[in-house]
């Protein structure tokens, strides 16, 4: 599958914020966006102001970026949210926070969504007692995440466990931090999101 492999700091530097793709470093004055904060490349300093177009595209992008998903699945999910009852820009969001390296991610198994989706791929996680390694397989209402009995005690999981002891967890999961063990409780409403997405502008480039 194709992946991104530049440097994710340009990410950040391109949207011009923090999409905390890098684990603890973004919390640290070695964040490339803290050192410099304007887009990457030879006219990277001198931004020009955006059409609406240009707006909306730099959302969109921000939020793939955001959940290290790629084109052709983005539009996927956006497909999926359209379909769905109630608001489509929403939906996406859920659609998004649903998937399981997003999940493992918020319940402070991983550091970044990127390492999240790595340990799925190494089969690290069972959902429902069953081992998952698809980063995007995407949980429901009730299931429950946890890392794998052999895993828990492998110093690379257990530093990350140490690291984020104490992280607000949404409350639409549910930690049982003894038993390395989540529950989704419900999907996340918009509120729960705590992302500077404006899902709104996403939908008009999809609407063109
Ligand atoms: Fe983004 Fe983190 Fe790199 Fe800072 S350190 S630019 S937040 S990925």
């Amino acid at each position: 599958m194709a992946r991104y492999t530049d440097s994710v700091c340009r990410l950040c530097r391109r949207e011009g914020q923090k999409l905390f793709l890098k684990g603890t470093r973004c919390y640290t004055d070695k964040c490339a966006l803290t050192r410099r904060n304007y887009a990457p490349g030879q006219h990277g300093q001198g931004r020009k102001k955006l059409s609406e177009y240009g707006l909306q595209l730099r959302e969109k992008q921000k939020a793939k970026r955001f959940y290290g998903v790629l084109e052709s699945q983005f539009a996927k999910y956006y497909e999926m949210a359209n379909k769905k009852a109630g608001v489509t820009g929403e939906n996406l969001l859920q659609i998004l926070e649903s998937r399981l390296d997003n999940v493992v991610y918020r319940l402070g198994f991983a550091l970044s969504r990127a390492e999240a989706r790595q340990l799925v791929r190494h089969g690290h996680f069972l959902v429902n007692g069953k081992r998952v390694n698809i980063p995007s397989f995407l949980v429901k209402a009730g299931d429950v995440v946890e890392i794998a009995d052999k895993s828990k005690s492998m110093p690379k999981i257990k530093a990350v466990l140490e690291t984020t002891d104490g992280k607000t967890i949404p409350k639409w999961l549910e930690l049982d931090k003894d038993n390395a063990k989540g529950k989704v409780v419900t999907l996340a409403d918009r509120e729960d999101i705590d992302l500077d997405i404006q899902e709104t502008l996403i939908v008009e480039l999809y609407s063109k």
